[in-house]
């Protein structure tokens, strides 16, 4: 679903992505996991199109998007801080990236309906983000990435702010939303717990380079 090859990307002198090649299967949930500095937001950012790569190049279903635009691409993002439309509700938020793309009414009350419903927000729909707890508030952001039906969801350390019992639940929301959702997801976290606990493939990133790819049992060792 998305293939990068030979990605090259240079801060100055320094290596950010250092020749990555990955291979992201249709309907995985990918972690790239590694230590903080190792070049996995890069990567993410490059994926998006947020980031333009010095060598290389990004396929997404079979497309070559190296030089398109991240809004031409067809991927949803959600980043550690969310930014949310302070005065729309909850369910404002989520129905506004189908409204600006004019689908139509009831298809958008349908989608509105089912995201809400798969974040477990249906009951908080009417309230604005703010009145809305850390953990609410990143499964909103959530179901506003998925409200456009985008070929790629991307996060970057979407929990990261959150403390351990929140980031505890939300493993639980993203694996339950992929499972009913299956759109090809990439997670960006520097947490080997949550990486094991989600994701089904893990690629692992150190000093601008995959040092490993494949499933945690491949990879690690659990009892
Ligand atoms: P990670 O997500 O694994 O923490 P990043 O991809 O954010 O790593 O960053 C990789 C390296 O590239 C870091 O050392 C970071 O300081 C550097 N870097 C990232 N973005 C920039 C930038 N815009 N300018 C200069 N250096 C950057
Ligand atoms: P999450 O449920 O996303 O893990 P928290 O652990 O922070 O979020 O919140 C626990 C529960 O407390 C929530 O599921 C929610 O029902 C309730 N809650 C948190 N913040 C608020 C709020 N501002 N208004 C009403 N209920 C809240």
């Amino acid at each position: 679903m998305i293939t990068v090859t030979r990605a090259f990307k240079n801060y100055g002198d320094f290596s950010a992505l250092d020749d990555v090649s990955l291979d992201i299967p249709p309907g995985s949930l990918t972690a790239l996991l590694g230590p903080s500095g190792s070049g996995k937001s890069t990567l993410l950012r490059s994926i998006a199109g947020l980031e333009s790569l010095d060598g290389g190049t990004v396929h997404i279903a079979g497309n070559d998007v190296t030089h398109v635009s991240p809004q031409k691409r067809g991927i949803g993002f959600v980043f550690q801080h969310y930014a949310a439309f302070k005065h729309m509700t909850v369910r404002e938020n989520v129905a506004f990236g189908p409204k600006i793309r004019k689908l139509p009414k009831r298809q958008i009350t349908a989608k509105v309906d089912e995201l809400l419903e798969v974040v477990g927000l249906d009951g908080f729909q009417h309230r604005y983000p703010a009145q809305l707890s850390g953990g609410q508030r990143q499964r909103m952001a959530l179901a506003r990435a998925l409200a456009v039906d985008p070929q790629v969801l991307l996060l970057d350390e979407p929990f990261g702010a959150l403390d351990a019992k929140v980031r505890a639940d939300l493993r639980t929301w993203l694996r339950r939303l992929h499972d009913e959702v299956h759109v090809t997801t990439v997670l960006v976290t520097h947490d080997q717990e949550e990486a094991l606990d989600v994701a089904d493939r893990i690629a692992v990133m150190n000093r601008g380079r995959i040092e490993q790819v494949g499933t945690p049992e491949d990879l690690y060792d659990r009892p």
